[in-house]
């Protein structure tokens, strides 16, 4: 049985005492949970004081994006071992967002899941089609390239330990989320290209995620499936009573 993950993007919002409050409030009432993996990914500034303070509890830190090399002349950059060092556990690498907006391909989101091994860090890798590709029925065709090439020359190993976020771009921020049988379509259509491009144990133990307006009120229908490991949630995971309702539904046998 493959562990739920649960995990808040909070993409570039709340101040440090907002960052903080919202840590002490939620980290002691993570639901104890054998079927659960809870994680937050704040703001990098954020990341090291947040990793001091849930140590010992069952709230995972993770980042939001990462270069991918150890260091270098790259100003604005975190690197990976930085990353490492401090204690964070996961990454979340080739948000459609970090796509669109910082130049993100899928070449470059390869070099981060290498990187990401290399320095243990779990990565979150994202995967989505936009609204003109779905409509154009190339949705499978298209998330399963991004698949095959972000998991480029990675070992069977290592990429049962990867998590995928299927996340459609026209679902994210709008209100509109994928049904529930649309998006374990997409999240069966994934499971079996890794199935293809390693074997099915890998396909079977890696986990998968769905991410667009994921709610405390839509997330069970979606945990329903049998291809959708979690939720990678933005707007519902900034409020702790909001976050933690996701992670009981997550806790839910
Ligand atoms: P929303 O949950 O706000 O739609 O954001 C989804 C997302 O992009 C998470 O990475």
């Amino acid at each position: 049985m493959r562990k739920r993950i649960i995990a808040g993007n909070w993409k570039m919002y709340k101040t440090a005492e907002e960052a903080k409050s919202f840590t002490e409030e939620v980290k002691g009432r993570v639901p104890v949970s054998g079927t659960l993996e809870a994680v937050i990914c704040p703001p990098a500034l954020y990341l090291s004081e947040l990793v001091q303070m849930t140590k010992g509890s069952a709230l995972g830190i993770g980042a939001q994006t990462m270069h991918d090399t150890k260091e270098g002349a790259f100003t604005g950059e975190v690197s990976p071992a930085m990353l490492a060092e401090i204690g964070v556990g996961y990454v979340v690498l080739g948000h459609s967002e970090r796509r669109q907006y910082f130049n993100e391909t899928d070449e470059s989101v390869n070099k981060k899941v290498h990187a990401a091994f290399e320095y243990n860090l779990t990565p979150i890798v994202c995967v989505g089609e936009s609204l003109e590709e779905r409509e154009s029925g190339k949705t499978v065709e298209l998330v399963a390239g991004q698949v095959k090439q972000a998991f480029e020359g990675i070992s069977a190993d290592s990429a049962e330990k990867a998590v995928i976020a299927y996340e459609p771009i026209w679902a994210i921020g709008t209100g509109k989320t994928a049904t529930a049988q649309d998006a374990n379509e997409v999240c069966g259509a994934i499971r079996k290209t890794i199935g293809e491009l390693y074997n099915e144990k890998v396909a079977d133990h890696i986990r998968i995620q769905y991410g667009g307006s994921v709610k405390p009120d839509n997330i069970e229908e979606l945990l329903t499936m049998e291809h959708i490991d979690g939720a990678l949630v933005g707007g519902a995971s900034l409020e702790p009573e909001s976050f933690l309702k996701l992670l009981e539904a997550g806790a839910h046998e």
